[in-house]
């Protein structure tokens, strides 16, 4: 596993630290761990003017979608405390390992 691999998992709530959306939150719609890119929900709306295409069913007009940003342009709001951290690691006492919110040590994972 690759030490750049995010910790971001899809349904997470993150706030946007850079680029034209900064600021925004939304919820996380997909995860790409390859590339280390997320979808996250309006956020990053590019807008795509589409040619009809009768035969394949295509109308059109301009389509608005989600482009993936990269997990680093993120950070992850901590559903505790309510403020976007860092996220570190935990093993419970029952040998789950889950993410913990570094400002309040609350438990991320649900
Ligand atoms: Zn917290």
């Amino acid at each position: 596993m690759s030490r750049l691999q995010t910790p971001v998992r899809k349904n997470d709530n993150v706030l946007v630290i850079t680029g034209k959306d900064r600021g925004k939150r939304g919820r996380v719609l997909k995860v790409v761990p390859d590339t280390n890119r997320l979808i996250v929900e309006g956020v990053n709306v590019i807008k795509r003017h589409t040619k009809p295409n009768p035969g394949k069913q295509i109308k059109g007009g301009v389509v608005e979608r989600e482009a993936p940003l990269h997990a680093s342009n993120v950070q992850i709001v901590c559903p505790e405390c309510g403020k976007p951290t860092r996220i570190g690691r935990k093993v419970l006492g029952d040998d789950r390992k889950v993410r913990i919110c570094r400002k309040c040590e609350g438990v991320v994972d649900k």
